[in-house]
């Protein structure tokens, strides 16, 4: 076993230790894209169990659409081109020849849905029209990084056509609730919702909105980000519709999205030392049972009462795991819980036996609290309860502890640079102005409903709008 990186001298190795260690990843043979190993594999699933129900009960289909795209198509919407075409990996050879059209590997589904609209789509009636699929997706990532940067990665994408561009927007702000409503109740990450600049906007979109989440080491972190389409990119598509009036319109779209990114975003909020921390309402593994016996005679007992409890838990709903093997001490069982992040672990031993309790560790602040048998039913779920509820106001404050005040940018530089955190500032949305907190390795994350300052923290001219500016992953 290796000895995790120290998290608060080298956040980086930390990371990476903690993704292998607790086998959330294995390292590919292709270089940028990564193995999901089960364990990681299972966080994922539970992710898309919840958001997948999200997303239909707005109404929303899924379907699967091909992984590989007629560069034609990307090349219709001259922005979007542009701004993914450095990611492109193309297949320009199969079936032993050279192919008379190159296909691009899927970076995302807009172009190829979109020729599907157009056939689609003819009348008001068919409209809003709301698709989403499940997927894997390919950008060429030449500084990657597991969960956070891969050249292939999953993820969902929510496509859909409307009649108006406000419906547009109030899908793609309703996704965007969604998304929050998922990150902050179940991964138990607070994060803040709104809009990004022009220039970190997707390619070939009016509007991006976004959710920002702060990691442990201060650097600010993308969960997702949902989109109103600019209205060239269904035209580009000849996607049209007769409306109510009888006349031909072009519809407005919407697509949105979040990814295996957020995994990332779960150990770099919620780990410590010992490895990571998973909130309980997404936990693979909920309670971990550890028999503790010595004797032959013991065992049996043990093992009877542990199988009964676990049954008893099952029965709770909650997800139950009995390490049994005999080959690993009790110790190295424990380190290795930890390491996974399990919530609860639950001891039970000849001791706990006559005293008629078990004994119960929280991975968070690893109090040791006896529980009596006839409490179980209603403690442990009390105890995941309150775990989660702890998750989230502990990163809660150190957001609120991490948001700062800054007039100017030459002020507020270095310190930005050197300890990380999220400054609140102003902005005159100028470009220009942009590019200089790149000086200080920052970027804005996201451009507030706020107007707290009053001047832009570049140059003298008046700010419209704050923004928020952090170093990011
Ligand atoms: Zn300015």
């Amino acid at each position: 076993m290796k000895k995790l990186a120290d998290i608060n001298k080298d956040f980086a190795q930390w990371y990476q230790d903690v993704i292998y260690e607790a086998e959330l990843v294995d390292s590919s043979p292709v270089k940028g894209a990564m193995i999901i190993r089960p364990y990681g594999y299972s966080i994922w699933e539970n992710m898309q169990k919840v958001v997948d129900q999200k997303i239909k009960a707005t109404g929303t289909k899924n379907a699967y659409f091909p992984l590989l795209i007629p560069e034609s198509f990307l090349k219709k919407e001259a922005e979007h081109v542009e701004g993914f075409s450095p990611e492109l990996a193309v297949v320009t050879h199969a079936g032993g020849k050279k192919l008379e059209e190159p296909l691009v590997v899927r970076p995302t589904s807009e172009t190829i849905i979109y020729a599907m609209f157009a056939k689609w789509i003819k009348s008001w009636r068919d409209l809003p029209l709301k698709i989403n699929q499940w997927a894997n997706v390919v950008r060429w990532e030449l500084r990657p990084r597991a969960f956070l940067r891969t050249t292939e990665f999953l993820w969902q994408e929510g496509h859909t056509a409307h009649a108006t561009k406000q419906e547009a927007t109030d899908m793609a702000l309703e996704a965007r609730q969604l998304y929050k409503d998922f990150m902050q109740n179940y991964l138990a990450i607070p994060v803040i919702a709104a809009e990004k600049s022009a220039s970190e906007r997707f390619a070939g979109a009016d509007h991006t909105y976004s959710l920002e989440a702060l990691m442990l080491d201060g650097k600010a972190l993308q969960m997702g980000t949902t989109h109103v389409l600019s209205h060239s990119f269904p035209k580009s598509f000849d996607i049209k519709f007769q409306d109510k009036d009888g006349k031909m319109k072009v519809p407005y779209c919407s697509s949105w999205g979040v990814s295996t990114r957020m995994i990332g975003g779960l150990i770099m909020s919620h780990g410590d030392q010992d490895g990571l921390i998973i909130p309980p309402k997404i936990a693979p593994i909920q309670v971990v049972i550890i028999p503790i016996y010595r004797k032959d005679d013991e065992k049996e007992l043990v093992l009877n009462k542990v199988e009964e409890l676990k049954k008893q838990l099952e029965k709770l709903d909650i997800k139950v795991f009995v390490d049994d093997d005999d080959q690993t001490t009790p110790g190295a069982k424990f380190y290795n819980w930890e390491i996974k992040g399990v919530p609860l672990r639950v001891e039970l031993g000849p001791r706990d036996l006559k005293n008629n309790q078990i004994v119960v560790v929280d991975r968070l602040e690893k109090n040791k609290q006896m529980i009596s048998f006839e409490n179980i039913a209603t403690e442990i779920p009390k105890i995941l309860d309150d775990l989660q509820d702890k998750l989230f106001k502990r990163a809660e404050k150190r957001l609120m502890d991490s948001w700062y005040q800054g007039d100017k940018l030459k002020d507020f530089g270095s310190t930005l640079e050197k300890e990380a955190g999220l400054y609140q500032t102003g902005w005159c949305g100028s470009k220009e102005c942009e590019l200089k907190f790149k000086d200080y390795k920052a970027t804005i994350r996201c451009v507030l409903d706020e107007n707290k300052h009053s001047q832009c923290a570049v140059c003298d001219k008046k700010s419209e709008k704050d923004i928020l500016v952090a170093k990011a992953y």
